[in-house]
């Protein structure tokens, strides 16, 4: 039954490769979920009977569009917009929309596979989905965002709505692009409908929570994790790559719950404070000014500032949160993080641990905390930001805080239960993505041939 399993996910994945030529990112994502879900496919011969991984990795929709707009100095611009409706089996399609120069096709279609798999483990009725274009907001005036923004939501409201696709927040858009997408939704539809977004300022229905949630979803399943192995956090010494939304509310959460964080990164390059880092000037820094980390040494001058960031896995501590973007750790920083002694590696960014990386981390019986599980606290907010706007209410902080806590619990200890039953014990990977599977799976065939 196992080499059955095996073959068919062979078969499939050679589809895939075929269908998506070049597309190594979506390749990379397709392959890892595959193999995790060997055991299922020997033990329970329906899904392959039934097509369901086939159509599980076949987007339902795949939406590219041009996006033109007029800079500053009059010039017109032109870039690609994407959405991918991955899957709807167990709620309309949801997902985070990515502005960044690298973004393409492959791109696009892993972060939504992704997604599909992480949304159903946030046990709420969401389905999988995840935009994006190639537009990079560096240095682009407020204006520039606006008409960017604008121009990206006029094409895109064809194909969105609080119970079709609601798209969120992610690398390079926040809650100010959010906002400006919105507004212009609201204008071409003449009715204002908050259940189309997430992650909107709270001013117009967005939840408390939410800019925090990755990032302290991220530390609470850290949090449960390691109680779990007698381990704290308590005076650990945490290394995080990125200083976006994820990085700053995860260093928050830690700092408050007793550890100490020593090096935090950007695309420049990586700080270390043997100190504890000080998350009060990460934050005007990256989210009131959009500037550069290396400022932090002018305020800090005890502080320094190391020009290569990928080095930053350099720095010995017990726990490292990867929460910058895909692939910054290969088999060579996890080598390195090995020798230094890591305890915990948990993942804030989508993808972040290249396939032998977390073959490292396996057989060195580091505790691995994979994206889809440690970082879906994210977009579980989003569906409570879709809940109280369908009430037409909003919650207090301590509620969602208390919900995101909850999910994040259950998250780990259906992913614990999933990786026991299917014969990979301890293996949180395996078992997230198990536990994710099979509610789409089952709802899939339910659902009949579509
Ligand atoms: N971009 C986030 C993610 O990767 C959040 C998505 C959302 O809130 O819809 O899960």
């Amino acid at each position: 039954a196992v080499q059955h399993a095996s073959d068919y996910v062979n078969t499939v994945f050679q589809k895939i490769e075929e269908r998506n030529p070049g597309e190594i990112e979506f390749h990379q994502a397709a392959k890892h979920i595959f193999s995790a879900l060997i055991p299922v496919f020997a033990k329970n011969p329906k899904y392959i009977k039934n097509g369901v991984l086939e159509r599980i990795s076949e987007p339902e929709r795949f939406i590219t569009f041009r996006v033109p707009w007029v800079d500053d100095n009059g010039n017109v611009q032109v870039n690609r917009g994407f959405r991918v409706q991955f899957n709807s089996s167990i709620g309309p399609y949801k997902g985070g929309t990515r502005f960044h120069p690298t973004v393409n096709a492959s791109i696009i279609k892993f972060l939504g596979f992704e997604q599909i798999f992480k949304n159903a483990l946030t046990g709420q009725p969401i389905g999988g989905g995840k935009g994006g274009a190639d537009f990079n907001p560096k240095g682009k005036s407020n204006n520039e965002i606006m008409r960017f923004c604008q121009s990206y939501m006029t094409e895109l409201a064809n194909y969105i709505g609080p119970n079709v696709d609601i798209p969120a927040g992610d690398i390079g858009v926040g809650a100010r692009e959010i906002g400006f997408m919105f507004g212009q939704y609201k204008r071409m539809r003449g009715t204002y409908e908050p259940g189309v977004l997430t992650g909107k300022d709270v001013r117009f229905g967005g939840s408390l929570v939410r800019p925090e949630a990755t990032g302290y979803g991220l530390i609470y399943f850290v949090d449960d994790m390691m109680q779990d192995h007698g381990l704290h956090l308590k005076g650990s010494k945490v290394v995080v790559s990125g200083a976006g939304n994820v990085a700053i509310y995860a260093m928050e959460k830690a700092m408050e719950l007793g550890a100490k964080v020593i090096a935090c990164s950007d695309s420049t390059g990586y700080i270390y404070d043997e100190k504890g880092i000080h998350i009060e000037t990460i934050k005007r820094l990256k989210l009131d000014e959009d500037g550069v980390i290396s400022t932090y040494i002018d305020i800090h001058p005890h502080a320094s500032f190391h020009q290569n960031g990928e080095e930053i896995w350099t720095v010995p501590c017990d726990i490292a949160l990867p929460c910058a973007t895909q692939n910054e750790i290969d088999a060579d920083a996890a080598r390195v993080l090995i020798k230094n002694g890591i305890k915990v590696v948990a993942e804030g960014a989508n993808m972040p641990s290249n396939q032998e990386a977390i073959d490292l981390f396996n057989e060195s019986h580091i505790l691995f905390g994979p994206a889809k599980a440690a970082n879906a606290g994210g977009v579980a907010v989003s569906a409570l930001e879709m809940a109280q706007n369908s009430m037409k209410l909003s919650w207090p902080f301590e509620k969602v805080d208390a919900k995101l806590h909850e999910i994040m619990l259950n998250i780990y200890r259906n992913s614990v239960s999933a990786a026991e039953e299917y014969g990979h014990p301890g293996n949180l990977d395996v078992g997230a993505n198990i536990a994710g599977f099979l509610k789409v799976g089952d709802a899939m065939i339910r659902e009949g041939v579509v």
